[in-house]
């Protein structure tokens, strides 16, 4: 077993449950899907933004993850989850800054993000309300990123927010809801499972697999099948982003079969078949490199 599918299955051993059984959101692109949008960016750094990315990264003591670039795009999910079980403190204050939820039915962009809350003078961005989105979050850490009056502590932890929100705003289905939790209430089955999974966790991490499971390669291969696209990717705002990650969810991922079928357990899903896989794995793919492309603009503006 390569290095990389030894992790890969560490990773689902020891986090699947996590993420799968989760009474709320379920944990956004899996941690495969987030290190890919880190291997995209990375060599997209300007070499003044890497070594400012690099002091920042080995000046961390945190051990959540392991502290290089790759590594810290996970933090946040480990953060959050690292007291959902318990005290829920870190949670509570977290878990909604990971996703927008664009209703299908009424799609209203202040409406998913709380009414855009304002920070209150001289918090900062780490502290901010728990009532916030993804979108939100992405501008404020790339604000505080930049400031030269933000804390080294503060600058730290806005780069490691960056690292994952930035992914997290382009998983479709962290930009859309339709009274189904962002897809974690629908159920599906597809290529060789007999068991109903959820079309979240579909968009997390299924799709992701499908694509390859050599994280390296990916990323290589992304980042060259769309590199005469990436200018032009690289342009744009937050809420405009989360508008694209909405249209993908609406016209991709809720593109689901009219009627479901009973699993083996006699529960009913929907029954996603070759042709819904591929336009998935489509969206998906445009969707990585759409994430390590802005992740990189982001950092190189941020950091000049
Ligand atoms: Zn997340």
């Amino acid at each position: 077993m390569g290095e990389a599918m030894a992790r890969h299955a560490f990773a689902l051993l020891l986090f699947a449950p996590l993420c799968l059984a989760g009474p709320e959101e379920a944990c956004a692109w899996g941690d495969e899907g987030h290190r890919i949008i880190g291997r995209i960016a990375l060599p997209l750094l300007t070499p003044q933004a890497k070594a400012r990315v690099e002091a920042l990264l080995a000046a961390d003591p945190d051990t959540l993850t392991a502290p290089d670039f790759v590594s810290r795009t996970t933090w946040a999910d480990r953060w959050r989850d690292s007291d959902r079980n318990t005290t829920k403190v870190r949670y509570m204050a977290t878990q909604q800054w990971h996703f927008v939820d664009i209703e299908l039915t009424k799609p209203d962009l202040a409406d998913a993000c709380a009414g855009f809350p304002s920070l209150p003078v001289g918090t900062p961005a780490s502290a901010g309300p728990a009532q916030d989105c993804v979108l939100d979050k992405v501008q404020q850490f790339s604000t505080e990123l930049a400031d030269p009056n933000t804390s080294d502590a503060e600058r730290i932890l806005a780069l490691k927010y960056l690292l994952h929100f930035t992914g997290d705003l382009h998983q479709p289905l962290h930009a859309a809801d339709n009274h189904d939790r962002g897809g974690n209430d629908v159920l599906v089955l597809f290529g060789r499972h007999h068991v109903a999974s959820k079309l979240h966790a579909y968009w997390d991490t299924a799709v992701v697999e499908r694509i390859g499971r050599d994280e390296a390669a990916v990323a290589a291969e992304v980042t060259s099948t769309f590199g005469d696209r990436r200018a032009e990717w690289q342009q744009g705002q937050p809420s405009e982003w989360a508008q694209e990650s909405f249209a993908a969810a609406r016209d991709v991922a809720y593109a689901l079969p009219t009627s479901t079928v009973p699993d083996e357990h006699g529960t009913p899903a929907y029954a996603l078949d070759e042709a819904y896989g591929a336009r998935a794995e489509a969206t998906a793919r445009e969707q990585l490199a759409k994430a390590g492309f802005r992740l990189a603009r982001i950092l190189n503006e941020a950091l000049p």
